[in-house]
């Protein structure tokens, strides 16, 4: 054990890690259910899914399972040119989650890819109707990813400011964050649409499309905002005929309450992207799901206005043989009762929790509970440390914990999950 953990520690870069100042990797022997097990079988609950991808525990039998019958008919096929029943069988299904009309479905590897096609299409969709518009819209603090494209449009998520000199033109508005007992947020939401009415009046017929995470901005620190207020943004963008990009990589998939987000804002998105809880966490892919009017500007005989783009795994089956059985168990009534049940558990925890001195801010937004900590009073680092010793898997994202567990967790895990953090939280004061 001892020898794989240095190997490690040689040879492996970690994604967002200063290995100088962190611990070393925790080296995760298996999983199960809510729980992963370390190599000296300590277990921690997984109150984050693993960074949102995991939807029904970890190692799911049914899954596995659908893995391994695909991979012993089709493990993979070029995806131009040839389809498959997996990938057919998986847009049909989630077709019928849509809104009415029909949508085209583009397939990739993960939530990056999904948001750079839909920022190329949305582009590209202005050029094959001979226009050029050349300037996105986002939100201040929205984080799309870490390739370039993605990079772009999050550009004050704080994540990529060494590469900001090489981004495309993209306008920021503040995004009205908002939680229990806020009493500006009209205000906040006033500012906000004052901003996008100045920029829609001097650049509007230049914007190609605005893209946002509908109701909730997740690695800005889980921010929240009112359904009402996207509605109003929505029409307004509709007024110059800019392109709506819903990126739903981590609030698909119920983590709202709804099965997307975009049902609680009363408008139709262009384009929707998809990843993370796609899969139910089991294998990387995405897709990016293109209202057919947009779909339509690419139909020509001038191979000029086809979309350029691919992958070499593209709507890889066994990606999509995950994909079908990760929405099976969603969709069925023990899971969707479940998901009622961590709604409850958390409004009550966190109703709980504000007692707490040093805890500010409490949210909710469906499965998705956060609160921020008076980082004055408390080291996080610390903080982080303790609940890992304490077998939970929290990851606050600067001083703002969150719990997104996987819906399989037991009742009672996240109610003790609760009183460890309550207990860690007042032994720190
Ligand atoms: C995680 C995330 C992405 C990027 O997905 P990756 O699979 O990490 O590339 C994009 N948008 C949102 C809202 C996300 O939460």
């Amino acid at each position: 054990m001892k020898e794989s953990i240095s190997k490690n520690q040689n040879s492996i870069w970690h994604p967002f890690t200063q290995s100088m100042l962190e611990q070393s990797p925790i080296h995760i022997a298996k999983g199960q259910g809510a729980y992963l097990y370390d190599m000296s079988d300590k277990r921690y609950l997984d109150l984050i899914s693993s960074w949102w991808v995991n939807l029904h525990g970890h190692a799911n039998s049914y899954i596995a399972k659908a893995i391994y019958d695909q991979a012993q008919t089709l493990e993979h096929v070029i995806f131009a040119g040839f389809t498959h029943q997996p990938a057919i069988t998986l847009c049909n299904k989630i077709s019928a989650l849509l809104p009415s009309g029909s949508f085209k479905f583009f397939f990739s590897d993960n939530g990056s890819t999904a948001v750079e096609v839909a920022l190329k299409i949305a582009y590209q969709f202005w050029l094959n109707n001979n226009t050029e518009r050349n300037i996105f819209l986002s939100f201040e603090g929205g984080y799309h990813g870490d390739t370039f494209g993605a990079m772009s449009v999050g550009k004050d998520s704080k994540f990529h400011d060494n590469f900001r000199k090489l981004f495309f033109k993209v306008l920021t508005i503040p995004f009205p964050f908002t939680f229990s007992g806020d009493q500006e947020v009209e205000q906040k939401e006033q500012q906000s649409l004052e901003k996008l009415a100045y920029y829609l009046k001097e650049h509007g017929s230049n914007i190609a499309a605005f893209i946002l995470e509908p109701l909730i901005q997740g690695a800005s620190g889980m921010r929240i905002c009112r359904p009402s207020f996207v509605e109003q943004v929505a029409n307004l963008l509709k007024k110059y005929d800019i392109l709506t990009i819903f990126d739903e990589i981590m609030t698909g998939f119920s983590r709202t309450g709804t099965l997307f987000a975009f049902e609680q804002i009363k408008c139709r998105p262009d384009i929707i992207c998809l990843s993370k809880g796609l899969t139910g966490g089991f294998l990387p892919m995405a897709l990016t799901i293109v209202d057919q009017k947009i779909h339509q500007a690419f139909l020509s005989h001038d191979h000029r206005k086809t979309f350029m783009h691919g992958h070499s795994y593209t709507a890889n089956p066994l990606g999509c043989a995950a994909a079908i059985a990760s929405l099976d168990l969603l969709l069925h009534k023990d899971t969707q009762g479940k998901i009622e049940n961590i709604i409850t558990i958390h409004a009550e925890a966190l109703k709980l929790l504000t007692d707490i001195s040093v805890i500010n801010s409490t949210r909710q937004i469906g499965t998705i509970a956060a609160f921020d900590i008076d980082d004055a009073k408390i080291d996080i680092k610390a903080f982080k440390a303790r609940s890992l010793e304490a077998g939970l898997l929290l990851r606050p994202l600067n001083n703002t914990v969150y719990l997104l567990p996987p819906y399989c967790i037991l009742e009672n895990d996240l109610v003790q999950a609760y009183n460890k953090i309550r207990k860690i939280l007042i032994a720190m004061i």
